[in-house]
């Protein structure tokens, strides 16, 4: 049995770097045409869309601020216009803007839940009102073990990723019942410049944390997506999946 996502639209936020670049190319290796929408990282994006392309695969790029409503409800103009469905929602950009407590100031709260929470919200909404006429569809949102663990100097991306968990579970509710599945995966520490600050501050003491052994990988993230994507899950929804060496367990 084989993942086949032949014919399937996918859109991945944040698709230029990292667990999203990864993402992206793993949905076109399944067969996927790939949306990848980027913000800053043009360069980076054309590269995983020639990469794509080379390999035989259907992809393109996307530039929108999720953070910023108008540019979301462009990008989703774009895609009603241009493929008239979407299949696969990967709500994945996301943002960590660092400080303790009592030195977090509201525009860094407001930054991370803007794009981690809101902007996630904003793609689901456009998303599922083109996914409940298909009565088919995948959403998943890219949260966080910090969501379950917290993080020293992370209240801010704690509160967006634990949010996100609670807004999987409420979409799931709604649109479970249109044959659309809604779940999150909790990438633990994975090697990607978002967590490089994290690693070498931390150093080697923090595997000592993670039962694996090692760091992630954005490709163990994306596998996780992958399966989400499929059909394979389809009895699978609201639900949150770690995927993160045993790190929240331990
Ligand atoms: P990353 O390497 O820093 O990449 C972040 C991606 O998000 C980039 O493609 C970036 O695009 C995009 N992005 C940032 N702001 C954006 C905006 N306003 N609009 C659209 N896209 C935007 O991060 P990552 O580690 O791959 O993280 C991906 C997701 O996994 C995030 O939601 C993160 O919270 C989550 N996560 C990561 C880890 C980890 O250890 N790395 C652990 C748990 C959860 P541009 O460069 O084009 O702006």
């Amino acid at each position: 049995m084989k993942i086949d996502l032949t014919g399937k639209i996918a859109l991945v936020t944040g698709g230029s770097r990292g667990i999203g670049r990864e993402t992206s190319l793993l949905l076109a290796q399944a067969g996927a045409h790939v949306i990848i929408n980027y913000n800053r990282s043009a360069e980076e994006a054309e590269k995983i869309r020639e990469e794509i392309i080379r390999q035989q695969g259907k992809a393109e790029i996307f530039q929108a601020d999720i953070a910023k409503p108008e540019e979301v409800e462009k990008l989703f103009a774009y895609i009603k216009t241009h493929f008239k469905k979407i299949d696969i929602l990967v709500n994945n950009a996301g943002i960590i803007r660092d400080n303790l407590l009592l030195s977090m100031g509201l525009p860094d709260w407001d930054k991370v839940l803007e794009l981690n929470l809101r902007g996630a919200f904003l793609c689901s909404k456009f998303a599922a009102e083109i996914m409940m006429p298909q009565h088919a569809g995948k959403i998943i949102n890219i949260s966080s073990v910090s969501a379950i663990k917290g993080g020293r100097g992370q209240t801010n991306y704690a509160a967006s990723k634990g949010g996100l968990i609670s807004f999987t579970r409420a979409c799931a509710v709604e649109l479970s019942g249109k044959g659309i599945q809604v779940n999150a995966a909790l990438p633990g520490m994975i090697v990607t410049d978002m967590s490089s600050r994290a690693r070498k501050r931390a150093g080697e003491d923090i595997l000592k944390g993670i039962p694996c052994g090692r760091f992630g990988e954005p490709r163990d993230v994306a596998l996780l997506v992958l399966f989400l994507a499929s059909d394979m899950s389809d009895y699978i929804t609201g639900q949150a999946i770690s995927v993160d060496g045993g790190l929240s367990v331990s």
